[in-house]
C-alpha cells in the first residue's frame, strides 16, 4: 500500500509501505475512505518535536471494514467505521468513566500512521463505531473530522463545563478551536468569544456559532475578554493550541471558579504561582473522542452539524507534502487526503 512517511523535518515522503495484516485477534484492518493531516503532526513535520527515523504519519480515519480478528465480535466487514487517535477497549474502569484515551489498554494510532490506503486498528469492538449504513460521499468529512479535532473540540467545551447561560472564550482559531466553537454552540452556550486573525477562519467561526472576534493576543487578549464580561473574564475557555503564551492567556480569560477545558498539547513550563492564583478549573489532556462519537455520529448522519467545513484543502493522498506545507505556512485550515 502506499502511505506518508516523515524522514525528517519538512520531509514528508508517500511510498510503499507494507500492507497491514491481522496482529492480534481484537484487530480489524480498515480501507480508508478519507484521511487528512493533524495540527499535531505540524510539530515533528517543525521539528520542534524530534523525528526518530522514518516515521508512518496519520492518526485520524474512517473507513470500510476489511477483515476482523478471530475476537471480534460487533465490528464487521463492509462496515464504515470511525475512530480516535487511541485505540481503547472501552471496557475497563478508566474507559467506563469516559477517558478512553487513557484506558489501561490503549494503543498509539499515531504509531500505526493511517495517512495511507490501509490501517490495522487494534481493539477493533472497543475502538470503532460504525455508522447506521455507509454513508454519502458528502458526509465522508465530517466523520472524518469526527475522528479528531471535533471529538477534541468537543471535550474542550465539556472540560471547560460550556453550558446554557455561559460565556465561552476560545483560544486557538485551528480547526480544533473552530470545532470548539461549534462544541460550545451545541451545549448551549450564551456567547462565544473566538480569538482569531484570520479572516477566513473567523468567518467559519461564525458560521460555527461564534458571537464576537477579538484580534487581541496575550495579555492583551485576555484583558479584551474581561472588557466583554464585565470585567469578570469568560465562565468557560477552552484552549486550543498548547504554547505556554496560548495557555496562560486561557487561564488569565477565565474569571475567578471558571473553567479551563485545555486540548492543545502543553509545550512549556506553566508558571505555577499564576496557575495559583488565578482560582480557575484545568482540566484537559488528550481528548478521550471515544466517548462522544456515537452523539457525533448521529448529530452528522442527521444532518444537524457540518464539522467537515473545517477542510479547505482535498488533496489526493500522493500530494501529502503539499497537504503539509499548505497547513504549514497557514494557507489551509486543515487538509483532507484522498487515498
Ligand atoms: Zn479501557
Amino acid at each position: 500500500m502506499r502511505g506518508a512517511v516523515l524522514h525528517a523535518p519538512g520531509d514528508i515522503r508517500v511510498e510503499h509501505r507494507p500492507d497491514p495484516t491481522i496482529v492480534e485477534p481484537t484487530d480489524a484492518i480498515i480501507r480508508l475512505s478519507a484521511t487528512c493531516v493533524c495540527g499535531s503532526d505540524l510539530w515533528p513535520y517543525r521539528g520542534i518535536e524530534t523525528v526518530d527515523g522514518p516515521a508512518p504519519m496519520g492518526h485520524e480515519y474512517v473507513g470500510i471494514v476489511e477483515a476482523v480478528g478471530r475476537a471480534v465480535t460487533t465490528i464487521k466487514p463492509g462496515q464504515f467505521v470511525i475512530g480516535s487517535f487511541f485505540a481503547s477497549d472501552n471496557t475497563c474502569e478508566i474507559c467506563r468513566a469516559g477517558y478512553q484515551s487513557s484506558c489501561l489498554h490503549r494503543e498509539l494510532i499515531g504509531a500505526i500512521g493511517t495517512q495511507a490506503e490501509l490501517a490495522r486498528i487494534p481493539l477493533a469492538d472497543g475502538t470503532l463505531v460504525a455508522t447506521p449504513d455507509v454513508p454519502p460521499d458528502d458526509l465522508i468529512p465530517s466523520f472524518l473530522a469526527a475522528s479528531d479535532v471535533l471529538g477534541t473540540g468537543w471535550f474542550g467545551a465539556v472540560a471547560a463545563e460550556v453550558g446554557p447561560g455561559k460565556t465561552v472564550a476560545v483560544v486557538g482559531d485551528g480547526a480544533v478551536g473552530l470545532l470548539g466553537v461549534l462544541a460550545a454552540q451545541c451545549l448551549g452556550a450564551e456567547r462565544i468569544i473566538v480569538m482569531s486573525r484570520h479572516a477566513p477562519r473567523q468567518k467559519l467561526a461564525l458560521e460555527f456559532g461564534a458571537t464576537d472576534i477579538i484580534e487581541e493576543r496575550g495579555d492583551e487578549g485576555a484583558a479584551r475578554i474581561k472588557d466583554l464580561t464585565n470585567g469578570l473574564g469568560a465562565h468557560s475557555v477552552i484552549e486550543a493550541v498548547g504554547t505556554r503564551e496560548s495557555m496562560m492567556q486561557a487561564v488569565h480569560a477565565t474569571r475567578p471558579g471558571g473553567h479551563v477545558g485545555y486540548v492543545g498539547v502543553t509545550h512549556g513550563e506553566l508558571p505555577g504561582d499564576q496557575l495559583f492564583f488565578s482560582h480557575t478549573h484545568l482540566h484537559g489532556g488528550p481528548a478521550p473522542v471515544r466517548r462522544f462519537l456515537p452523539e457525533l455520529i448521529d448529530l452528522i448522519w442527521n444532518r444537524e452539524i457540518d464539522p467537515g467545513k473545517v477542510f479547505d484543502l482535498t488533496l489526493p493522498l500522493d500530494q501529502a507534502a503539499e497537504g503539509y506545507r499548505a497547513m504549514d505556512e497557514r494557507r489551509a485550515i486543515k487538509t483532507l487526503l484522498r487515498p
